[in-house]
């Protein structure tokens, strides 16, 4: 799983379709709120585009590899926080709205500086996908979901601990955290609501 699938890359609107006089337009009032945590600046907190993970390898006979990632500059603070077992998220100091970890600017005030704020770590699928291994049934497959989190921005990640037939969209999730065997950064994952 490269940077981008672990915190998302680019702006949660960008890339998306939404009217030109996007600034204060509701969204389409067929898409149900789940939650009263919306940015208020009707930020969009989906991915602009499908998680990497999510690529078949063919002939593929193991788990779903993930490849070790590297920090920069920017997402330094959010690996440090992830290897103490803490989930930051963007926060716009100018409307109050969560961000995505990756986000660079808040859409309705892209000038507004934006710092780091402690997440929840609470949050609900959205909807996932499960990836199974070929030619055995010892591995289990690998399950990866867009989770929304109760501060209202959705993350993309590897989900452990839950029966994926008993996924449902707004299974409870917490978000844990694990470091890949071969190596690299600390990342995030969905587990089970309770711990044990
Ligand atoms: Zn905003």
């Amino acid at each position: 799983m490269g940077h981008d699938a672990a915190v998302g890359r680019r702006h949660p609107s960008a890339g998306r379709r939404r009217p030109a006089a996007g600034r204060g337009r509701r969204r389409d009032p067929g898409q149900r709120q789940r939650r009263g945590t919306r940015p208020p600046c009707d930020a969009d907190p989906r991915p602009a585009s499908p998680p990497l993970i999510i690529c078949e390898e063919s002939g593929r006979t193991g788990p779903v590899s993930v490849s070790p990632l590297t920090r920069d500059e920017h997402s330094a603070e959010f690996f440090d926080a992830a290897a103490r077992g803490v989930l930051l998220l963007r926060w716009s100091t100018e409307c109050g709205g969560y961000l995505p970890p990756a986000a660079v600017i808040c859409p309705c005030a892209p000038l507004a500086p934006l710092e780091w704020r402690e997440a929840s770590g609470l949050g609900e699928v959205v909807t996932w996908t499960v990836i199974p291994v070929r030619g055995t049934d010892a591995v289990p497959p690998t399950v990866v979901a867009y989770v929304e989190l109760a501060e209202g921005p959705w993350i993309t990640v590897r989900v452990r601990g839950i029966d994926p037939a008993k996924l449902r969209a707004g299974h409870p999730v917490r978000i844990g955290f694990e470091t890949p065997e071969g190596g690299g950064e600390t990342i995030p994952i969905a587990l089970p609501p309770h711990p044990g």
